[in-house]
């Protein structure tokens, strides 16, 4: 798809994350710096739809680096999802006069984008921006790394009490599809056991090890647990579970929730967004479509959409090893 790029519209799409913003600003600035107009989409797809789309120049993004959330907003659209909706957005970007689109988002808004690009020949390129680090093609996603340290601290904290009176804590953390927050803040925060949605460790294995934990002496036993757990026991669930089971313990629930969403976002996230904006422009120069911004062995790279969407990130067989080690 060879075309003359001139104007580039960015926005943030589905579920936000942290790092969003710096994800935007370095867009807005790489436009700058190549000498490209740039323009900011509210709202995601449903914005498109309605034409909510303001200039962007490198000055509008000063200060944004460091905060949470997305300053274009973020959207669920429905209306997106039918050709007279994607119609309806392919119209207001032609009336503002834009050339490409850089869609920091999901692998849903990555599903939409591709068809977008395919039906009016529109050049697309993706950033993934999700604290799930569940995208394919990517070591990576952009606001990962602030979510572990977030519910890692958390966690730490959960300890101190659970450790001052001999609680057993399960503490459930994001991840419906995929275990990257659970398996890492659980090794992070030291958890004595680790349930997540790619391996089944069984109820059987968790009561027996909690059972090791307390005659080996244990002040306190953290488990952490994934929101979409293979078990298919949810936290409430297992710690009933524990509770019938092993009535030495005094078992406790406690849920992070949308918390590991929000915050500033860490150094990593803010160097690896500012990467993937760059990267993004530079793609769409070297007249590329439907790639999905990656990094991988430290090195920035382009995967095709259609890849980035269809396959699964998988958990490393290395990281489970060593969670079964550390629970020792
Ligand atoms: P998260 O990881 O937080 O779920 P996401 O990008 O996967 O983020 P979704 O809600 O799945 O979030 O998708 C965002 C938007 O992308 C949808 O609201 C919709 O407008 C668009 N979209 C998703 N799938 C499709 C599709 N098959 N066709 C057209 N548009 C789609």
């Amino acid at each position: 798809m060879k075309k003359f790029i001139r104007k580039v519209a960015v926005m943030t799409s589905g579920g936000d994350s942290p790092g969003m913003n710096a994800a935007i600003r370095s867009v807005v600035r790489s436009c700058a710096y190549y000498k490209l107009e740039c323009v900011g989409v509210y709202r995601g797809y449903q914005g498109m739809i309605e034409s909510d789309i303001v200039p962007m120049s490198a000055r509008d993004v000063h200060h944004i680096i460091q905060k949470g959330g997305t300053v274009l907003k973020s959207a669920r659209s429905k209306e997106f999802r039918t050709i007279e909706g994607r119609k309806k957005a392919y119209e207001s970007l032609k009336e503002h006069k834009v050339d490409a689109l850089v869609v920091i988002g999901g692998d849903g808004s990555f599903t939409g984008g591709m068809i977008f690009s395919q039906e009016f020949n529109f050049p697309v390129i993706g950033i993934p921006g999700t604290i799930d680090n569940d995208i394919f093609g990517t070591d990576y996603t952009l606001g990962y790394d602030t979510a572990l340290n977030t519910a890692m601290e958390v966690i730490d904290k959960i300890r101190d009490t659970a450790s001052s009176h001999n609680r057993l804590f399960f503490v459930e953390v994001m991840g419906r599809d995929s275990g990257f927050i659970a398996l890492n803040t659980g090794i992070g925060a030291g958890a004595e056991e680790i349930l997540i949605p790619e391996e089944n460790m069984g109820l059987e294995r968790l009561l027996e090890s909690l059972e090791k934990s307390r005659r080996s002496g244990k002040s306190s036993s953290l488990v952490v647990v994934a929101e979409g757990d293979k078990t298919g026991a949810n936290v409430f669930e297992l710690a009933d579970y524990v509770e019938k089971n092993l009535p030495q313990y005094d078992v406790r629930v406690s849920v992070l929730g949308h918390m590991q969403r929000g915050g500033s976002p860490s150094c990593f996230d803010r160097v690896l967004a500012s990467r993937m904006g760059v990267k993004a422009i530079e793609l769409l120069l070297d007249s590329q479509s439907n790639k999905m911004v990656g990094v991988q062995n430290n090195e920035m790279v382009a995967v095709d959409l259609e890849n980035a969407v269809k396959e699964h990130h998988k958990i490393s067989k290395e990281i489970l090893r060593i969670s079964d080690i550390m629970s020792v």
